[in-house]
This record gives C-alpha cells, structure tokens and sequence, in this order.
C-alpha cells in the first residue's frame, strides 16, 4: 500500500495483541518498523533477566513464536525439568534456548550494556530487520496491589493465577526512567503511531507513563491510532477487563478510547464508538491474512486522518 511519509510506522504494544498486530505490520511496512514495548513486566528469574513483552514482539516478528502463545517453538524445557527434580519451586518456566537468551542479557546489563543493545542484537540473532526498542533502559517494575498485598507483576499473574480483586497497581521506578534516544527519535520521525491491541492498562500504560513519553507523542506529526483489544465485545486474554474496571472505564470500546483520551485521533475497532474517528473492521487476528489486514487497514486509516 501506499505509505504515509518516509519515517518509520511505530507501534506500541504488550506481549500478546500488540505482538500479534506488529507482525501484520512487518508484512505491510516492511523493516520501515519500529516497535516500542513495555518492559514493566520484565522479571529477573533464574539468573537470567527475562523481558516477556520485548522477547514475545520479537519472537513473533521472527515467526518462531510457539503456538502456546510465549517462548520459542521446538525449544526443550530441560534445565525446568532438571531444577524441578531438585526440588525446586519453579513457579516460572523457560525454554532452555530462552533461558540462555536472558542469561546473556543479564550478563549484559551487568557489565553496564543498554536493554535497548541486547534487544537488537537478539532481534538480529533472530534475522528481525525491524526494530523492537524498549520503552525505557531504566529498570522499572509493575506491581499489583490485592488484598492489601502489593506483588510484582509476573507472581500476580502466574503465581496467584492474576486474582482480583485488583486495588492498585503502579510502576516502580517509572518517575526516575527516560525514553531511550531511539524511542524518541522514532516517534518524532514517525509516519504512523499506533497502539497495538494490548492491555491499556497494564501494558500500554507503562509505556505511556515513562516520563516525556506522552508529550513526545503529542509532538509527533504522526497520527496516531488505537487498535481496540476488545472483540466481538470479549477480552481475548488475560486480565484486561479487570483492569479497566479498576481504572474506571467500560471493557468496552468506548472504555479503549476514554483510556487514549487527548492522545489518539482515531480507533480501529469492531463496533460503534462516539465522539472520536472509528475505523469499523474485524480486529480478530486469528492467522496471516488477518494480522494483514487489520495492520493494512489501520495504516490507511491513519493515513487518511493525516490527510
Ligand atoms: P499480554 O502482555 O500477553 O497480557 O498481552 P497484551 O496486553 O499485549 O494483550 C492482551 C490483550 O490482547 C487482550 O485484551 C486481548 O483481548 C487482546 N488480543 C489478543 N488477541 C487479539 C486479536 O486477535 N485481536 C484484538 N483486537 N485483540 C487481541
């Protein structure tokens, strides 16, 4: 299709719908790709430092995703399996192979390396010409608040099966990070900015609540857009409708555009909304036609609110 300018098309996204959306858009904008991931959810695990959201976007852009949804496919589980034998509590589990990506990454960071340099160095391990950049360098940390008791963000989701009710949540550390100089330099070239069908709360939020990050986008020439994780009037995975209901919106796609309120120009969703641009299509990216698609028609709808 034809493009909107000559920067790159910007994607925000989280591990799962974002991940899924970024993929179609591989195949519409080619390696003219940049996507910006939240790294809240990030987990210092088994000795390795493990970026679910970052490392999923990659895995799918590379297409050897596995089709449980996370990690790589064929991996072995070998180092769990040994771990477990020793009677140890493995309430989170890796691949060998994904392992000892976030084994290296660790070491990375240890010597005082960048996330944004292990990032693309994996990317390009993988052959992903396009860039997954994450939102900040500077560690910072969900956590969940429930029952009076705060958790960080992997033990609420897969220690504690991710079981309301939800109190509060916050992001450690987020008043202290930056965008990274390729996060900004993305955004203020951008043709295109468009949040990916992900969480808006728990993983979309991170990322607009690293300091300068929301204003960065305003100043951005680029339209931007909101693909709505809601379809067929269902969250698809996950604690999203949880989430919302915290944050005071409808899990509905009026709740997606009063989360992005003052910040997007139009969403792209399966149903009617008022009071901003609607690009009504089916957003269900079930295989690789669909992802195309919806990637596809959401750019030209952007293109057209650029007009
Ligand atoms: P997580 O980090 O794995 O929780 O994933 P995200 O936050 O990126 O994605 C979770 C959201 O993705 C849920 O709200 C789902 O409804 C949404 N989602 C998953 N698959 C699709 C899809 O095919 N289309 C759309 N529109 N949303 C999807």
């Amino acid at each position: 299709m034809a493009r909107l300018g000559t920067g790159p098309v910007v994607v925000l996204a989280g591990g799962t719908g974002g991940a899924k959306l970024a993929r179609g858009m591989l195949d519409v904008a080619g390696d003219d790709l940049v996507v910006i991931a939240n790294t809240g959810d990030d987990v210092e695990v088994h000795r390795a430092h493990v970026c679910p959201d970052p490392d999923l976007i990659t895995f799918w852009l590379a297409d050897v995703i596995d089709e449980r949804g996370w990690g790589l496919r064929h991996d072995t589980f070998a180092v769990m399996e040994g771990l477990r034998a020793l009677g140890v509590d493995v309430w989170f589990s890796l691949g060998d192979r994904d392992l000892a990506i976030g084994i290296e990454r660790a070491r990375r960071l240890a010597d005082g390396g960048r996330l944004t340099d292990a990032l693309a160095d994996l990317g390009a391990s993988l052959g992903v010409s396009a860039r997954v950049l994450p939102m900040t360098d500077e560690p910072v940390r969900t956590w969940v608040q429930c029952r009076a008791h705060w958790t960080p963000f992997q033990e609420f989701m897969i220690r504690a099966g991710a079981a309301g009710p939800i109190q509060n949540m916050c992001v450690r550390g987020i008043e202290r990070a930056q965008p990274t100089p390729e996060t900004l330099a993305a955004i203020a070239s951008a043709s295109a900015i468009v949040i990916g069908p992900s969480n808006p709360v728990i993983s979309i939020g991170p990322i607009l609540s690293v300091p300068m990050m929301r204003q960065a986008l305003l100043d951005s020439r680029a339209p931007i857009v909101a693909v709505s994780p809601i379809v067929a009037g269902a969250v698809l995975k996950g604690p999203t409708e949880a989430f919302l209901r915290w944050a005071g919106h409808d899990a509905d796609h009026a709740g997606i555009a009063a989360c992005y309120d003052g910040l997007i120009d139009g969403l792209v969703a399966d149903g009617a909304v008022g009071g901003l641009p609607v690009l009504q299509t089916d957003t269900l990216m079930s295989d690789a036609e669909s992802r195309r698609r919806l990637a596809s028609e959401t750019l030209r709808f952007a293109e057209g609110l650029a007009a």
